[in-house]
């Protein structure tokens, strides 16, 4: 079968590489890709964010099966195109997606089904905002409605922040995603991630993870779209994969059906987990990055499969053949990430490193210079090891990074430290 798969980043390198291992798979496009993707896939370049342009695409290059990778083409309602126009598509309708690209809409979704989450209120003005986080205190969480990439939300630790933090948002720093604003008790405990397939009514967990978000060692630094990550998770235990399967995700199906706008594509629940429960942090309408590439690793070609079923409708009878590994990777970035950083410095040594089922280095940032790959954004390469335990899959991918030359980058020396302290 013809595959178009959407998005340019690592995540979508892992799954052009899992879903390419499927004898199913004959020709396989990624728009608009990127310079390791192209190695092993066809690129193309169209307006991803426009349905019209994407089923002109699909229409014209025979595709049987179209894979949204991000979030803004979803949120631009590309999935409700492609299937109106009869392509298989994976990747929830602009109004399923709605659990990622609105915060409000998540929680009163939890609300109506029970699924144990922060409490929280919603405000579309500062001066009550104010006045609630004065009367709750500190440390609280303040959150952009909206899609923010990452930046719409404050975990203030003191009421000066909490206040501030309101003040910008209503102040328009993050444009119309901060017209509206949540504010949510906070939560303590361990947080880790829960990748759930759904075709509207069955659930099938296709594998638990942990990103590293802090830039630096010892998770100090900023935040960053991620700086690595490991699957499994084990603080996400046999029984609390199954208390969220049935307090949060089960639920959270079954109230998107009952609304009428049924959710097909990946779950990406974000959990905090404490005193052995599980509650929602977030969820996601697509496959994390860099949690992706861990899952890839893991999967392999039945990937397809997977993502098949959940397109087709027919989850209720497919199964994860699991093998007992592991998969950690880490994630080189451009000096200065996720601040101001180069573009252009030459990434040497790709070709010392090995590659196949156990090793890979799944591309984001990075472009064809002159036959050379340079950087070409702030996370730039994710180096990917799989192994029989975590340990090995660590030692693995930092061996992977020994063979690369590449002054103008770096990257976290600790990637599954939590897991491996025990
Ligand atoms: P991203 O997609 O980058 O994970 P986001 O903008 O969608 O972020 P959230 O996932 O809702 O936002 O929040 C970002 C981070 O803030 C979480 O991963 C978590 O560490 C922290 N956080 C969010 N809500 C809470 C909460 N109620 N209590 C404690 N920490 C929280």
């Amino acid at each position: 079968m013809n595959i178009l798969i959407l998005g340019s980043g690592g995540r979508e390198h892992a799954l052009a590489w899992a879903i390419k291992q499927n004898p199913k798979t004959d020709r396989l496009i990624v728009a608009p890709g990127n310079a390791g993707i192209a190695g092993l896939a066809e690129v193309a370049d169209i307006d991803i964010l426009d349905g019209a342009s994407v089923v002109e695409f699909c229409e014209g290059n025979a595709i049987d099966f179209l894979v949204i990778g991000p979030e803004a083409p979803l949120a631009a309602g590309v999935a409700d195109a492609a299937r109106a126009a009869g392509i298989l598509t994976f990747g929830p309708s602009q109004a399923a997606a709605q659990l990622e690209a609105s915060k409000a809409f998540t929680k009163e979704v939890c609300d109506a089904c029970g699924a144990p989450t922060a409490a929280w209120a919603r405000f579309t003005e500062a001066a009550p905002a104010r006045a609630y986080v004065t009367a709750q205190g500190a440390p609280i969480v303040i959150k952009a409605d909206g899609l923010a990439a990452g930046k719409g939300v404050v975990v203030a630790m003191t009421l000066g922040e909490a206040l501030a933090a309101i003040d910008d948002m209503f102040g328009g720093s993050l444009g119309a995603a901060g017209a509206e604003v949540v504010i949510e008790e906070f939560m303590g405990g361990e947080e880790a991630s829960f990748f759930i397939l759904t075709d509207g009514t069955s659930a099938l967990p296709v594998g638990t993870a942990q990103d590293h978000k802090r830039v630096f060692d010892g998770d100090q630094g900023p935040n960053t779209g991620g700086m690595g990550a490991y699957s499994p998770a084990p603080v996400l235990t046999e029984a609390i994969q199954a208390q969220v399967l049935a307090e949060i995700v089960m639920p959270t199906i079954a109230e998107m059906a009952r609304r009428g706008t049924p959710y097909q594509g990946v779950l990406y629940a974000g959990l905090m987990i404490e005193k052995g429960r599980a509650r929602l942090v977030e969820y996601n309408a697509r496959f994390g990055d860099p949690e992706t590439q861990v899952l890839m690793m893991r999967l392999g070609g039945q990937a397809l499969d997977l993502l098949l079923a959940c397109a087709e409708g027919t989850l209720d009878q497919a199964r994860v053949n699991w093998a007992d590994d592991h998969a950690l990777t880490v994630v080189m970035a451009a000096r200065g990430y996720p601040g101001a950083y180069q573009k252009g410095s030459v990434i040497h040594g790709l070709k010392r490193v090995p590659e196949d089922s156990r090793h890979m280095v799944f591309h984001a940032g990075t472009a064809e210079k002159e036959g050379r790959i340079v950087a070409n954004g702030g996370r730039v390469l994710n180096v990917t090891a799989r192994g029989a335990s975590l340990e090995e899959a660590r030692n693995r991918a930092y061996a992977m990074i020994d063979h690369l030359d590449w002054p103008e980058g770096f990257c976290r020396s600790d990637i599954g430290w939590r897991a491996l302290k025990g």
